[in-house]
């Protein structure tokens, strides 16, 4: 039943290897293992889908072993994980030695001869399987149904409903056994001579919890009513109001859009002053670098607290000081058991989902860091501190290192060789700063030498055309041709609004193609990821125009909202495609990074989740404010106490 089972080192050599009948070879799926989860700091599972095939894995972490067991996924076995775990026992202690005394040669030298006893082992776990007993079912006499009399069937049916909710309640509590089943008979038999203590406490009790019960149920009313009923309303009064800037424009006719024809004409929109050093931002830095994210690491004055005062944790709410402290006494010799690290991974979890890890994420990285250390000996002058606060740096960064780069100005470079534009589309739900953020791009592509189409297909939300003018202009402003031989770095193609996104978008790219222009922009109307008839409309603009880089826009601050919306986005782009192959975000802009201070953990659960790579950061408002990430950077903050 089993196609193979393989116990290879950590280092890569294979020590042992059972090959099932007709089974397929272990070569390909144990190495999507090791790049997909092994290197991936995806341990948390032990179990790693690949193909038809079901892999399960247990780590050795003091001898550096690796056993992987491989069979159909539609089977089920329910003897692996014992079988796993036997045949771990049996080979780790059988050649014991050979790994202590030998070492690495030992590995290299030795003949493993083990088919006997995993066959033995196989047997056995298959046999146990199958000995235990088929569930008989149960008689009518011995159901619960069966202990009902007939009087409390009648009277529950008779009684108000008030008192139906009461025996809906015991109906449910039903799995307790006779004592909960005698319950309802006695009290809808509405027997008020109960006598007994114990009986009186059990109704008092039934008493407190159908309080409850109607308490919750009255609450949940009044609050889904509170919720529902003045919603329309405010929605009503509050209608849409115009934003007033303290310092920019405030002139009401500048927002005044009524008038202004949206076909496409550049003069459409009243020319306005604006300050370019404020759009600017930083005036010293490199022009056309893409800046790293700046950080500023407190390892150092965090790893000074825990040696200089080694016996108190710290008093940090959540701090990573104190979690580390609790594993100050374990130094050298002693191998790591789970009992030792469950507490301090306990703590480690509750510190990631305080910088907005999303829990279920926290988990499966605590567990990870826990099977990747777990019987590691510890060398003579580690600390048990360091090296979990090891492990989960490395697990973090290396969650954070993207497995495919994306190098925008390289990829622009192969598109101008081939003589067409290259095209990055952006999509997301509104107000994440997709237009904003588009800006930001353009101007990094313009300070490259790269000249710039804005492509408007945001036709449906009003001033989002206005917005990419102002933006143009602007750009244009601190760009102007004379600057540049003559020639217009950016310019916009629009087509005013309630037009078809997917057909403005081809227009602008064969209008880019023949002027010549390096990169095309298309920015999206802002969708929420659950309407299927919008994201059915992105997936076709996708399909159509392919562009070359579908770019996410989610924002940080939001934590892990926007993970789901990046699910959400990139399940709905698979679903609604038409194509056989449908296309996916290829990355993501994390936005208003320069909002969420240290609690930096939804760049961590956005490519934990899709293995997408973060390709740009947006720190601010003003041009400048656009950053590479540097996954140093994100992991100091995150493991900031
Ligand atoms: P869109 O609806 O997705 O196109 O969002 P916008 O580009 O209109 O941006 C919405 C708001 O977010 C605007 O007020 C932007 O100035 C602001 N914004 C965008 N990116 C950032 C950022 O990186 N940091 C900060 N602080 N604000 C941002």
């Amino acid at each position: 039943m089993l196609d193979f089972f393989t116990i290879f080192s950590k280092g890569g050599l294979v020590l042992w290897c059972f090959q099932g009948v007709r089974g397929p070879a272990a070569t390909a799926p144990v190495n999507a293992l090791i790049r997909s989860v092994l290197l991936q700091e995806r341990g948390g599972n032990n179990s790693f889908t690949h193909e038809a095939l079901t892999l399960k894995y247990k780590l050795d972490n003091q001898f550096e072993l690796v056993f992987v067991v491989g069979f159909q996924k539609i089977l089920t076995l329910t003897y692996v994980d014992k079988l796993i775990d036997d045949v771990h026992k049996e080979f780790r202690d059988k050649y014991r030695n050979e790994f202590q005394q030998k070492g690495a040669l030992g590995l290299l030298n030795g003949t493993f001869d083990f088919k006997d006893d995993f066959m033995r082992l196989l047997r056995d776990a298959e046999e146990s399987s199958k000995v235990r007993a088929p569930t008989v079912m149960k008689t009518f006499e011995q159901s619960l149904k069966s202990q009902k009399t007939v009087k409390c069937m009648i009277e529950t049916r008779g009684e108000k409903p008030k008192e139906k909710v009461k025996n809906k309640k015991n109906k449910g509590s039903k799995k307790d056994g006779t004592e909960a089943v005698a319950a309802p008979s006695k009290a809808s038999a509405g027997d008020k001579q109960l006598s007994a203590a114990g009986d009186k406490e059990e109704l008092t009790k039934d008493e407190i919890l159908q309080k409850n019960r109607e308490e919750f149920f009255r609450r949940h009313m009044k609050a889904g009513e509170k919720s529902r009923s003045p919603k329309p309303d405010a929605q009503k009064e509050k209608g849409k109001k115009p934003r007033v800037w303290d310092l920019g424009n405030s002139n009401a006719k500048v927002l005044d859009y009524s008038n202004s024809a949206t076909n496409g004409s550049a003069e459409a929109c009243p020319v306005e002053e604006f300050d370019s050093n404020m759009a600017l931002g930083d005036k010293n830095r490199e022009p056309g670098r893409l800046y790293d994210l700046e950080y500023e690491s407190d390892d150092e004055a965090e790893e000074e607290k825990v040696v200089q005062n080694p016996s108190k944790p710290s008093v940090k709410k959540g701090g990573l000081g104190g979690m580390f402290g609790m594993l100050k006494g374990l130094v050298g010799s002693k191998s790591l058991t789970r009992g030792d690290m469950d507490p301090v991974l306990e703590k480690m979890k509750d510190h990631l989902i305080a910088k907005n890890v999303a829990a279920e994420i926290a988990v499966q990285l605590c567990e990870s860091v826990a099977k990747k250390l777990e019987g590691k000996v510890m060398g003579t002058f580690t600390t048990v501190t360091s090296t979990v606060k090891q492990a989960l740096q490395e697990a973090l960064v290396q969650i954070l290192q993207p497995q495919r780069r994306v190098d925008v100005l390289r990829d622009v470079m192969d598109a101008q060789r081939h003589r067409r534009p290259y095209v990055i589309t952006f999509c997301g739900v509104n107000g994440v700063g997709k237009s904003t953020n588009l800006a930001k791009i353009s101007f990094w592509l313009i300070e490259n030498g790269f000249s710039v189409l804005i492509a408007a297909c945001d036709t449906f939300r009003a001033g989002a055309v206005e917005q990419l003018r102002t933006h143009t202009r602007r750009l244009n402003a601190l760009h102007p041709p004379e600057s540049h031989g003559g020639r217009t770095m950016v310019q916009l193609y629009e087509k005013g609004y309630g037009k078809d996104a997917a057909g403005i978008a081809m227009e602008a790219i064969s209008y880019a193609r023949n002027q010549g222009f390096d990169v095309v922009l298309v920015d999206t109307a802002g969708r929420m990821q659950d309407n299927a008839p919008l994201m059915t409309a992105l997936a076709k603009l996708i399909a159509v125009n392919a562009p070359d880089l579908v770019l996410f826009v989610g924002e940080a601050l939001v934590g892990n909202e926007a993970v789901d919306q990046l699910v959400k986005f990139n399940k709905a782009l698979a679903d609604h495609s038409m194509a056989q192959t449908p296309r996916l975000i290829d990355g993501i802009v994390l936005t208003k990074f320069d909002t969420i201070d240290d609690k930096v953990g939804a760049a961590i659960s956005m490519t934990y989740i899709t293995s997408k790579p973060i390709v740009f950061v947006g720190t601010g408002q003003t041009y400048c404010d656009l950053r590479s990430l540097n996954a140093k950077a994100v992991v100091a903050a995150l493991m900031k106490a």
